[in-house]
């Protein structure tokens, strides 16, 4: 199977989950997260017409968006954030998955560039806290978000959550409704949010079921990662 095989695979599968979990057709969209895999790979997935990439290590990113500038690419960061290495992610990326502390965002705030678009931002959430380090919990989400929209340059459009992994269908759809329920709970104190960035190779049907609207691939696509 060729990348591109696997891409058209891939938007099979989210077509056929939003069809059985009655979602709207082509409401899901699809996060190619090409980590650890060459500039080769991602063009491979360019020549089939894909153009949405996620990468996890700032460095990787830039190196990657400077050697495939001009390809039309939308570069989402997915991984943890060194406050070090936010003017690389503040400069390249057109989305921040992994927001999870005010500081983080300040600095991506001040360093995006005056002539570019303001950055789609999603708050990562820790709906596990004894699994993972990263992530704001669940109780801190309002305030945070809060802060983030009073912020210049950037654009709070979801939540984004990485479940403990693991777990047959049931569990991970519990784990993502926990999301979507948080997701609900800040739409309703007048958050204007659309956006959940949930689901992964092994859980993505499940995160479909409860309103992912972009699915975060790896495995499926590229291949298993060094
Ligand atoms: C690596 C990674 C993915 C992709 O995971 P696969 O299991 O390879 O599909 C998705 N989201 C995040 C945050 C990642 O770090």
């Amino acid at each position: 199977m060729t990348i591109r095989d696997n891409l058209q695979t891939i938007g099979e599968r989210i077509r056929a989950a939003e069809q059985r979990f009655g979602r709207v057709s082509g409401s899901v969209r699809l996060l190619a997260v090409s980590k650890k895999h060459p500039a080769a790979a991602i063009r491979e997935a360019l020549a089939g017409g894909h153009t949405l990439f996620g990468e996890s290590y700032a460095q990787e990113l830039a190196e990657k968006a400077a050697e495939l500038v001009g390809n039309g690419i939308e570069w989402h960061f997915i991984g943890p954030i060194q406050s070090n290495k936010t003017h690389l992610i503040a400069t390249t990326a057109r989305w921040v998955h992994s927001l999870d502390r005010l500081k983080v965002a300040q600095r991506l705030s001040g360093q995006k560039p005056a002539d570019a678009p303001d950055i789609n931002v999603c708050l990562q959430v820790n709906i596990s806290a004894e699994a993972s380090k990263s992530g704001v919990l669940p109780n801190a989400l309002p305030e945070l978000a809060a802060q983030v929209m009073g912020l210049p340059g950037l654009k709070l459009r979801g939540l984004m959550a990485i479940p403990a992994p693991g777990g047959d269908f049931d569990h991970q759809r519990a784990a993502f409704a926990q999301v979507r329920a948080l997701q609900e709970n800040l739409v309703a104190q007048g958050f204007a949010l659309d956006t959940l960035s949930m689901g992964m190779t092994d859980d993505m049907e499940a995160a479909i079921a409860e309103g992912a609207t972009l699915v975060r691939i790896g495995t499926a696509i590229f291949g298993q990662r060094e």
